[in-house]
């Protein structure tokens, strides 16, 4: 690529051979000024130098030919004292406005006034949009939909996608299908009316001396006005044909002499909304990102940006908005998205380093306690649960606070896993709490953890007695909640289970030790961090079935130690999956007749409690009475759903455990953690309308005894039969597949089912690109080695911009 300097050369020379008659370019020198212009900064040639001649330039044609020969030399001449006639420098100079370099022969760069303007800049970028002029409130208040407030978001508002007109073609190399940017001049426009008067139809011809090319549009009469015989205009589109012959349809057009954001370059298109113009909204950021952009300061330390070549940050926004070529577009995106990896990466090892940082209580436990306990196991453990209980043991014995999330798949056994580790801290007299998202969960691990830490053997007393295992949710009310407060307060009680309420102000702890999460996607990180500081420096186990891809992992976590059960107890066979059409409903019905017929019980799930107004979709209420009336009258069912009182939400799941009820109809109440089983079908209705992670832990509800179990999903209608996630479930029973599957088709957001500190920063990045994630968490590591409290004078500005990422969702987050 010639580079502008050199094309501006070849103009002003030519100019200086045709005595300066301001006829090097057609149309005048100044025509050619707004091109010259963007070229000139893509180059990054320094900005004192473009305004100069972007000055002298526009002048040019008012000037009588002796002034234009001297302005010609004033532009050599100022060439020279920049010693700009190479490539650009790497870093960008400060913008000094039009004014200020007005008769300036010299503007010089102030190097030493940069830190003071830095703060004015970064002050600056936080103004309100409705106090920067141009922006009227309308514009403002339809930008805040988007999250957009301040200058700042609005240089971080980032186009949706982009039509790439950047393809300039002459018109006879035009073909069908193009879509490209067109230079021509208007030969003819007209309009006429069509459909019967209902609307005009304008029609022009432009020539670029190669040939004739058709334009035609709808109802944009006042093209007609404003783009005259004669007109030098760029238009852009795609091709298509009629009658034989090329025309495009609906183009974009520009008159040439303006700048141009809409045609001949890769346009980019912005979310909108009804009160927001696309147009105006790209003059509103093309405006903005011309003057704000290169001030921008960039954060990341010179030796991270150096090591990975990366763009500079202001060249990277702008070349975002409106971007040179696909290639520095690419490069402007990976700029973008590393800032976001790299800002969470260092706020989840900031996180962990002062985390770890803490002393906490050493819990040793001798060899013979952990085998007699487990040999009164009516099962042997799997090595992925002796592995973890290992890692466990290893950690508390540390004397720093364990920080572990214990991932493993639906019934891979994870609570026994946490029931040891309450066991190594009972065991030294200390207290543990066990947080579970839902009642009915949080009453299953009571007794599943009563059952376990209550057991003794011959010469082996039980590690904690019933009346110190207490359950708290938020019906426990009066007298009893009474005596456990107290009880944990004076140390009687030793391990709390419960739902939410235990983060509740009235719940103090004696010597709470440890504090075990399950199903930790199910919480905020505040909760999480609110039960936490019951203690003081309390151990956390987190556990969770959700199998988080590792790209993901490493940068949500960072460095929390990750143990994964990757293997299931022995004698599971993976649940048979099909997919049902509506209409074979009744083979469903005939499964779980049989089913239970050899004692078995069955799931059906439906998307609804109640029907609603249209009347679409299954509800459990109706269909309990259907199938109770007309399908298995001799049948005992049960209903489940979040309407019913916590009291009555115990009392189905403790008869369909007991095996009272044969068949449990449920909403998706039942999704996490149940564990029945002696249940061998789940039914799922309206199954089009639940998404893979949620299918994933219903079908997780079967395959949890060592018979063979069975999955029928039966989506709403015929049309949904074809639904991808379906064929996905049928397809594996693997947790982590269904994981990263989920993750592509959904995004983290939704995929981690909670309002992540830090995700809703993330705009560029995408958490599945591992190498990124890499790059990033190496470079973190970097500097927190050379600079744990990122206190040189060279991080000032990424401590900064750290603080501000970690704003919009404060909390801890492992
Ligand atoms: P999850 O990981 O989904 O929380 P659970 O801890 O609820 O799984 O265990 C699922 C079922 O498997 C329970 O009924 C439990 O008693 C049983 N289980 C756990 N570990 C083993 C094992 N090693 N062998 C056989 N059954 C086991
Ligand atoms: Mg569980």
């Amino acid at each position: 690529m010639q580079s502008p300097l050199e094309k501006l050369n070849k103009f002003l020379e030519l100019e200086r051979e045709q005595n300066y008659e301001n006829r090097a370019v057609v149309g005048g020198l100044d025509k050619a000024v707004p091109y010259w212009e963007r070229e000139a900064r893509a180059y990054q040639l320094p900005e004192e130098l473009i305004s100069f001649i972007v000055e002298k330039l526009q002048e040019y044609p008012r000037l009588q030919p002796e002034q234009r020969k001297e302005i010609i030399q004033q532009i050599f001449a100022q060439i020279e004292t920049c010693g700009a006639s190479n490539k650009a420098p790497a870093q960008l100079v400060e913008h000094p406005s039009r004014h200020s370099s007005k008769g300036s022969q010299q503007p010089s760069v102030k190097k030493e006034t940069r830190e003071e303007d830095n703060t004015q800049i970064s002050k600056i970028l936080q103004t309100p949009l409705e106090r920067v002029s141009g922006v009227g409130k309308k514009t403002a208040d339809a930008l805040e939909k988007f999250g957009v407030r301040t200058l700042q978001d609005l240089l971080y508002f980032f186009p949706r996608r982009y039509d790439d007109y950047s393809r300039l073609k002459p018109i006879n190399k035009l073909k069908y299908g193009d879509e490209v940017t067109v230079l021509g001049v208007i030969q003819a426009i007209a309009s006429r009316p069509v459909r019967d008067g209902k609307m005009q139809l304008i029609e022009a011809i432009i020539t670029d001396g190669t040939g004739t090319l058709r334009l035609s549009w709808f109802n944009k009469l006042w093209y007609v006005n404003r783009f005259p015989k004669g007109t030098q205009v760029a238009v852009s589109g795609k091709l298509d044909m009629y009658l034989g012959k090329l025309v495009m349809k609906d183009p974009e057009i520009e008159e040439i002499d303006r700048e141009q954001l809409h045609t001949s370059r890769i346009v980019p298109v912005y979310p909108l909304t009804s009160e927001l113009n696309q147009k105006t909204l790209r003059r509103l950021m093309y405006k903005t990102i011309m003057q704000w952009a290169p001030k921008v300061q960039d954060f990341l330390p010179t030796s991270v940006r150096t090591s990975l070549k990366l763009l500079e940050l202001g060249i990277a926004i702008s070349q975002t908005h409106f971007p040179d070529s696909q290639d520095s577009l690419d490069q402007a995106r990976w700029r973008l998205a590393f800032d976001e990896i790299f800002l969470l990466q260092l706020g989840v090892l900031r996180q962990k380093l002062s985390w770890k940082s803490l002393p906490a209580r050493v819990f040793e436990v001798p060899d013979s306690w952990i085998e007699q306990r487990l040999a009164l196991l009516p099962y042997e453990l799997t090595n992925a649960q002796k592995r973890a209980i290992q890692e466990i043991r290893i950690d508390l014995a540390s004397g720093k606070p364990m920080d572990r999330l214990l991932q493993g798949d639906v019934g891979s056994g994870k609570t026994i896993v946490a029931a040891m580790a309450i066991g190594m801290v009972t065991y030294h007299g200390a207290q543990a709490a066990v947080m579970a998202p839902t009642s009915i969960l949080a009453e299953q691990h009571y007794r599943n953890l009563s059952r376990v830490l209550t057991q003794s053997g011959d010469d082996l007393p039980a590690i904690l007695q019933p009346e110190q295992i207490r359950l708290l949710t938020s019906d426990v009310r009066g007298a009893e909640r009474e005596d456990i407060l107290n009880g944990l307060q004076n140390g009687s009680v030793k391990l709390l289970i419960g739902t939410h309420a235990l983060i509740e102000d009235p719940v103090q702890f004696q010597d709470l030790q440890l504090v075990v999460i399950d199903e930790q996607h199910r919480f905020g990180v505040s909760q999480r961090a609110a039960l936490r500081k019951k203690g003081n420096n309390p151990h956390l186990l987190v556990m969770t079935a959700t199998p988080i891809p590792r790209s993901l992992a490493l940068t949500i976590y960072g460095d929390l130690d990750l143990t994964v059960m990757d293997e299931m107890p022995p004698g599971r066979q993976p649940v048979e999956t099909h997919v049902l059409h509506p209409l074979e409903r009744e083979r469903a019905y005939q499964l779980i007749r049989h089913e239970i017929s050899n004692g078995h019980q069955a799931y059906i799930i439906y998307p609804m409690v109640e029907q609603n107004e249209n009347g679409d979709g299954l509800s459990v209420v109706q269909e309990f009475s259907r199938l109770q009336k007309e399908v298995f009258p001799d049948l005992n069912i049960g209903m489940m759903h979040g309407r019913l009182k916590p009291e009555e939400k115990d009392e189905v799941m403790a008869r369909f455990r007991d095996g009272q009820y044969h068949i449990l109809v449920s909403t998706s109440v039942i999704e996490v953690g149940v564990d029945v089983p002696n249940a061998t079908v789940m039914v799922i209705e309206g199954a089009n309308r639940f998404g893979l992670a949620q299918l994933h832990q219903f079908r997780g509800r079967v395959g949890r005894g060592a018979a063979k179990s069975y999955c029928l999903l039966i989506p709403e209608s015929d049309d949904a039969l074809e639904n991808e996630r379906l064929s996905v479930m049928v397809e594996t029973n693997d947790g982590f597949v269904l994981a990263e599957r989920d993750l592509q088709q959904r995004g983290p957001g939704e995929f981690l089912g909670t309002r992540q500190a830090g995700f809703t920063e993330l705009k560029m990045a995408n958490l599945t690109d591992v190498h990124i994630i890499e790059k990033a968490r190496q470079q973190a590591q970097f500097i927190f080695q050379k600079d744990p409290e990122l206190q040189l004078p060279e991080h000032a500005l990424l401590a900064k911009r750290l603080e501000e990422f970690w704003q919009n969702g404060k909390g801890d987050i492992s």
